[in-house]
């Protein structure tokens, strides 16, 4: 009998995330001492395991305060940048998001974990392709993942409560704009490639749009087919 208890407690070890103290501590550490309040994103980025996000060579690299690659000329980005879009957005249960650049999937998850629906277009396919395959391996059923260009949104999901764009564009495409639902946010980083842009937040009220500077960020360039 004593064999089996120890046999259990072993296995219970073994199945434990590995990578959980070092996430705990990413949070903390990077993202509450940094400001970031919302008590909802915090509890996502406690729980998403950014380590299944990345190549499997970057995964003790996961938890590190910077974007790392993830090939195709691509980036993760830096946890406390998610952290941050995330928290600008205002992120509820029920609510039905857009992210334009799906990248490994992990902003993704992150929204999901909070969201009802994530929809989510990636314009590399071996990019959009990975990143389904971790979403469903990680067990996120409410997110879509669609290959193309960003560009055009997603007409037939549309409108959606908040729109989240991670690739920096020189200019806030209009399509975005009309897919956002009045009261609905969006964020943007908005500004010349391979140069530091501004982040965008824009606001939908009464139909008329308000957009506010929230400060300088660097992401790769929205790319067009
Ligand atoms: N949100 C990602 C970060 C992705 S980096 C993550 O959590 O990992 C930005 C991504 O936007 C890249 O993968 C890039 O290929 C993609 N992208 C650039 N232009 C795009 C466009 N027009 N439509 C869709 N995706 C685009």
């Amino acid at each position: 009998m004593k064999h089996i208890y120890f046999i259990m407690i072993l296995f219970a070890y073994f199945q434990t995330d590995p990578y959980r103290t070092e996430r705990l501590n990413m949070v903390k550490s990077q993202i509450e001492n940094r400001g970031i309040k919302n008590p909802l994103v915090l509890e996502a980025m406690r729980k998403v395991p950014r380590h299944l996000f990345v190549p499997e060579y970057q995964k003790s690299n996961a938890y590190e305060d910077r974007p790392l690659s993830i090939g195709d000329g691509q980036t993760i980005s830096q946890p406390y940048i998610v952290a941050h879009m995330t928290a600008i957005i205002n992120p509820l249960k029920g609510m039905k998001v857009l992210e334009i650049g799906t990248g490994s999937g992990y902003q993704a998850a992150v929204l999901a974990e909070i969201v009802d629906q994530v929809f989510t277009i990636e314009i590399v396919e071996n990019l959009g392709k990975r990143a389904k395959a971790d979403l469903e391996k990680s067990g996120y059923k409410n997110v879509f993942v669609k290959i193309g260009d960003g560009y055009q949104g997603w007409p037939s999901e549309a409108p959606f409560d908040a729109i989240l764009v991670t690739a920096a564009a020189e200019n806030i495409p209009q399509p975005l704009i009309d897919q956002l639902k009045e009261g609905g946010r969006m964020v943007i980083p908005v500004g010349k490639q391979g140069e530091v842009q501004d982040l965008i937040l824009i606001e939908k009220i009464k139909g008329k749009i308000r957009t506010t500077n929230l400060g300088a960020v660097r992401f790769v360039p929205f790319t067009r087919n």
